[in-house]
């Protein structure tokens, strides 16, 4: 069936659905998608008629310019059901503006703003009951552009696809993460691509992940790729420390992702009066702190986890374990931000974006 609405999206429904052979209960993330995704693709310099169409296979060249030179970019958020059926998404549009920051960094051309939140808008209705009320569910949200241009001059594609595939989620308890601060490898560097979703920034971390793993640890915390004495990232989070009271974040930079679970732990400390600085956190002063018992916590923060505690690190050989804390901040903001997202709490910076 074809029909047309509005807003000049193609939808073309599936005849049946795979909801009934999927286990909520047991989901391993990112592994069943919905029934529709979003396809528009970048033609003769220019969007042509997005369509939304069931979830399957595509054709596309061999010499496509994204298998050759990795230019791709994406986005990850998530989609929230209240009780009563209502759905929501967070903070939006901090996703549609750095998707484009993203794709202006790899040479690729921004996405409309009518077309991001129509696509996304009328996918989310038609897969409306992949969207599981209660906290812990959601439905993870992937939009993403790739270069399809058949041509492997190392060059900018003049033909792109964009992208939204859904897959729905369960947070389990996330067991506390053990991890290795970088003493070798780094993720970014300055006037690299670090501050952008790009695809390559993950398959560059798998190696030196996977070496870790080896050892013992889940993830690497990454150091600044100069000097490797200041703190910057966990794995695909941002990160914070909270030495006593106060929590202490990098400040972003071009090597650091401008993550929106960041910014809103940031806001929420403000809120609840816990001081928060944000500023270059060393490695010395976390395993100082970690020395005299100062250091509390150590936690990611992102949209798939939400967040993420951290058991113990090592630095140079030294391993440091971290207290169990009655009164933890991470347990808090997890708390404080899902009930936001699930419409539990008050939304007092309209970070929810009903979607209807
Ligand atoms: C996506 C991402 C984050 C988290 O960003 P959110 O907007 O909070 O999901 C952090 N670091 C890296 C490297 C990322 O790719």
């Amino acid at each position: 069936m074809v029909e047309s609405n509005p807003n000049e999206i193609v939808i073309v429904k599936s005849e049946d659905t795979k909801i009934n052979s999927v286990d909520f209960n047991n989901l391993m993330f990112g592994r069943v998608f919905t029934d529709h995704m979003f396809v528009c693709d970048f033609e003769n310099g220019k969007w042509q008629t997005p369509k939304i169409m069931p979830y399957q296979p595509m054709t596309i060249e061999p010499s496509a310019r994204v298998f050759h030179y990795g230019q791709a970019v994406f986005e990850g958020m998530k989609a929230y059901k209240d009780d009563d059926g209502k759905v929501f998404l967070f903070r939006p549009n901090e996703n549609y503006q750095r998707i484009n920051k993203s794709a202006k960094r790899l040479a690729m051309p921004e996405f409309p703003e009518a077309y991001f939140f129509e696509g996304l808008k009328t996918l989310l209705q038609l897969d409306n009951e992949w969207i599981k009320p209660g906290l812990g569910n959601s439905l993870y949200i992937r939009p993403f552009v790739i270069a399809t241009e058949p041509a492997i001059a190392a060059s900018p594609a003049e033909a792109y696809r964009f992208m939204i595939i859904c897959s729905p989620a369960k947070a389990y308890y996330n067991k506390p993460v053990r991890v290795l601060f970088a003493e070798k490898y780094s993720r970014s560097a300055n006037g690299g691509v670090g501050f952008a979703k790009a695809a390559g920034n993950y398959a560059s971390q798998f190696y030196p992940t996977s070496l870790a793993q080896k050892k013992g640890f889940d993830q690497i915390i990454w150091t600044d790729a100069s000097t490797h004495k200041y703190l910057e990232e966990a794995g695909t989070m941002n990160v914070f420390f909270r030495i006593e009271d106060k929590l202490i974040t990098a400040p972003n930079n071009d090597r650091i992702l401008d993550g929106v679970t960041r910014k809103s732990v940031i806001q929420i400390a403000k809120d609840l009066g816990i001081d928060c600085e944000v500023r270059n956190v060393s490695v010395s002063e976390i395993k100082e702190a970690a020395k005299n018992g100062a250091l509390k916590e150590i936690f990611g923060a992102g949209t798939a986890a939400v967040i993420s505690p951290v058991s113990d690190f090592e630095h140079a050989g030294e391993i440091f374990k971290l207290p169990e804390n009655e009164d933890s901040y991470a347990k808090l903001f997890k708390e404080k931000l899902t009930h936001i997202q699930h419409n539990l709490a008050e939304d007092k910076h309209d970070w929810r974006y009903e979607v209807k």
